[in-house]
């Protein structure tokens, strides 16, 4: 089994799908792969450190959190080795970068954040450009010449590749639009969820409660930030329409992979809340799609 997290930002990974992983982890042990692909620098996001010590915090931070949540970690690179910058525009080298690295990992399941269905929504510029560049180069997974000006190859003897069921994750960035099929129970996953998380000091300590706009308050150790994070998951839980207590995480099937069948979800994900998973709309939407 093999799962690829996509997104944007150094953090993204944690507060989305990292309680996911690490219940698909325990219940898979070394039979498992699981790798995190964040897409830009990070060097971006802070307002009293240069460019450069930034994108150096942001790595290690993203470094320490790796070894605690046991996934490998993977930083965009263009081809020419350079990074993708937050708010760059989608480019075909980006695509081609992403292309390239969805086909050398060959996930089964490939998370990334969601598009907006009202354009009221959807205000983080990252996180739109990185949903959309999956979207886009989803279908040329397969497609052995897709980018073979910036990656050249000339084989004409190609294995096909396995195409990946792709998720969208909950998005904050999303307001009242996002959505959700699948509801993992990450409960037991809590503790690793914000020890990975608590990595990224740089971000909550620091940059988040400087730029404003959300609703974390700066905590000033584990403890507090455990808080924070346990509020966040309980304001997630609310807008998805769930009472009670435990850490939930939220997913959404797209079409724009494989099209899986209801069972094998079932079957693969681990910890599957089936009292909140909405599989009977799920299962009804993937039969249309599955003879599309
Ligand atoms: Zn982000």
């Amino acid at each position: 089994m093999r799962i690829l997290n996509v997104h944007a930002h150094f953090d993204d990974f944690e507060l989305t799908a990292g309680g996911t992983f690490e219940m698909w982890r325990r219940a898979l042990g070394t039979e498992l792969s699981a790798r995190v692909l964040v897409c830009t620098d990070g060097a971006a996001g802070h307002h009293s450190r240069t460019r450069e010590e930034t994108a150096w915090i942001r790595l290690v931070e993203q470094k320490e959190s790796a070894k605690i949540g046991s996934y490998d970690f993977q930083l965009l690179k263009l081809s020419d080795g350079s990074s993708f910058s937050e708010g760059g525009l989608l480019t075909r080298p980006v695509l081609a970068s992403l292309w390239k690295a969805i086909r050398a990992f060959e996930p089964d399941y490939l998370f990334c954040p969601p598009l907006p269905t009202d354009p009221l929504m959807g205000v983080h510029t990252d996180h739109l450009t990185i949903a959309e560049a999956v979207r886009r180069v989803a279908y040329l997974i397969n497609v052995p010449h897709a980018f073979s000006d910036i990656y050249p190859t000339d084989e004409t003897q190609s294995v096909p590749l396995k195409t990946p069921v792709i998720l969208n994750v909950y998005d904050g960035y999303m307001f009242g639009d996002n959505h959700f099929d699948l509801a993992v129970d990450v409960e037991d996953a809590f503790p690793v969820i914000a020890q990975c998380a608590y990595c990224h000091r740089s971000q909550f300590q620091e940059w988040i409660p400087w730029i404003g706009r959300h609703e974390i308050k700066a905590p000033t150790t584990f403890d507090e930030w455990s808080l924070a994070l346990r509020q966040r998951m309980a304001r997630q839980r609310q807008d998805m329409g769930i009472g009670g207590d435990r850490a939930l995480e939220f997913f959404t099937v797209t079409a724009w992979g494989a099209i899986p069948t209801l069972e094998t979800l079932e079957q693969d994900f681990p910890s599957l809340c089936r009292s909140h998973s909405q599989l009977g709309a799920l299962g009804r939407k993937l039969s249309r799609w599955g003879v599309l």
